[in-house]
C-alpha cells in the first residue's frame, strides 16, 4: 500500500450532493481553491473517514479511488 496526499472538494456534486474525496494525482482534481487537504494516507478508507470529519457526505473519486472505497448510499437517479 502506497501513501498519498488526499484531498476532498468543498463542492459537493451536483448529481449525487456528495463531497468527493481525490487523490493528489488524480486527472479530476477540481482547482486548488476548491480543494481541502484532508492529510496523507496509506489507504483510502483511512483518508475516506478523516474526510468526513471535515464534510459528512464523502465518497471517493470514480477516477482515482476507483471501487477500493466503501459504498455510501446515493441518490436515486430518476
Ligand atoms: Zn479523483
Amino acid at each position: 500500500m502506497s501513501y498519498a496526499m488526499y484531498f476532498v472538494s468543498d463542492k459537493p456534486d451536483r448529481m449525487t450532493r456528495l463531497h468527493q474525496l481525490h487523490k493528489n494525482d488524480c486527472s479530476r482534481l477540481p482547482s486548488p481553491e476548491q480543494l481541502t487537504c484532508v492529510g496523507y494516507y496509506g489507504s483510502h478508507n483511512e483518508a475516506i473517514s478523516n474526510a468526513k470529519e471535515i464534510y459528512a457526505n464523502v465518497e471517493g473519486c470514480s477516477y482515482c479511488l476507483s471501487h477500493q472505497v466503501e459504498s455510501v448510499s446515493r441518490v436515486k437517479e430518476i
